[in-house]
């Protein structure tokens, strides 16, 4: 018995270790679950509209009838699998890559309108980096690794010491608002959390990508959950397992579309204040955010530059947000008045 089941292991090694020798990258344990994620979330898809088009021959002779409707869905269906595997597939902004990206390519300062107007010692303002060759793997000069500690350092006020924006793990120096993903064993930058879903990070390289994501699978699954209505309303009486299948199938995909529609809230109200998850649910632990009162948003510089800079220019570069001063806190945090509304403070 013993030798059988030792048979066994051994035919199963050498079987997964073929298999790890074709396909190397399923040789990481977490590569191989989050390629089984991806699988059973295409499965999962391919069963809830397979299933439709199985059952609702009503279905069939709309798309003959107006073949536009069922293309849409179609479109939507394909769409939202190629958006979750670009997203799934992008980077979320590392810090060693933003590191190099400021060692290898122009650096654009940009200082905001407000900082140009303080004096010269005030460290606010955002930096904009270009990724162009960002990917080019040279190895860091001691110069460049100085000039990226001393762009990290003037982000922070003066006197903070350097060990407190080091990362112990990827020994970098962090920007504000990055931090260590454990499941990456990176630095990501303007980190929100760890997608077990899509299996990768979600910062600020990939925020955009992600919102869109939610976006287009929750209207899928909206949509989806309507033709289920529709089937069950007009045949719940003539195949009774044929209902019974389609719901529970759609009672799961109630409790998903409940889910991402509170998900896309969240996130849309994270993107129109220029927040993030971690900074969210860890606001009293981050120690650049205590202190600050509840309803004030120290990185937000209005909805519409919030807006713009979470769909333009944070998915083509790197920009790394220097901590608000004291003066512009005060000023975030002063009550709105009549004017301020009419002159759209907010925005
Ligand atoms: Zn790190
Ligand atoms: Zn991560």
């Amino acid at each position: 018995m013993t030798m059988v089941v030792g048979m066994c292991r051994t035919f199963r090694d050498r079987s997964l270790d073929r298999c790890f020798q074709c396909f190397p990258c399923l040789s990481d344990p977490a590569r191989r679950s989050s390629l089984g994620l991806k699988v059973a979330l295409v499965m999962l898809h391919l069963i809830y509209a397979g299933i439709l088009f199985l059952f609702d021959s009503d279905l069939i002779q709309k798309a003959k009838r107006e073949p536009w409707y069922t293309a849409l869905y179609l479109l939507l269906f394909f769409a939202t699998l190629v958006q979750y595997f670009i997203t799934s597939g992008s980077s979320p902004g590392y810090v060693v890559d933003a590191m190099r990206a400021v060692n290898e390519t122009n650096v654009i300062y940009k200082k905001s309108s407000i900082a140009s107007k303080q004096p010269a010692s005030s460290k606010n303002g955002s930096l904009i980096v270009t990724v162009e060759g960002s990917q080019s793997a040279r190895s860091f000069q001691g110069n460049n690794v100085a000039s990226w500690t001393k762009l990290v350092m003037d982000m922070y006020p003066l006197g903070t010491p350097i060990r407190t924006c080091t990362c112990s793990y990827c020994n970098v120096e962090q920007p504000p608002r990055a931090k260590h993903c454990h499941d990456c064993d990176k630095c990501v930058l303007q980190f929100d959390h760890h997608c077990v879903w899509l299996g990768t990070c979600i910062g600020q390289g990939n925020h955009c990508k992600f919102w869109w994501y939610i976006c287009e699978e929750t209207a899928l699954c909206l949509w989806t959950g309507i033709l289920y209505i529709t089937y069950l309303k007009a045949n719940i009486s003539r195949a009774w397992w044929k209902a019974a299948i389609m719901i529970l199938l759609l009672i799961a995909l109630s409790i998903s579309i409940i889910f991402l529609l509170l998900l896309l809230l969240f996130h849309s109200y994270l993107v129109l204040t220029n927040q993030t998850t971690y900074e969210l649910v860890r606001r009293r632990r981050i120690p650049y955010l205590r202190g600050i009162p509840e309803r004030v948003y120290p990185f937000s510089k209005g909805v519409c530059s919030n807006l713009y800079d979470f769909c333009c220019v944070r998915s083509c570069s790197y920009s790394l947000e220097s901590l608000p001063s004291a003066q512009e806190l005060e000023e975030k945090s002063r009550p709105y008045t009549c004017l301020d509304v009419l002159t759209c403070r907010c925005c």
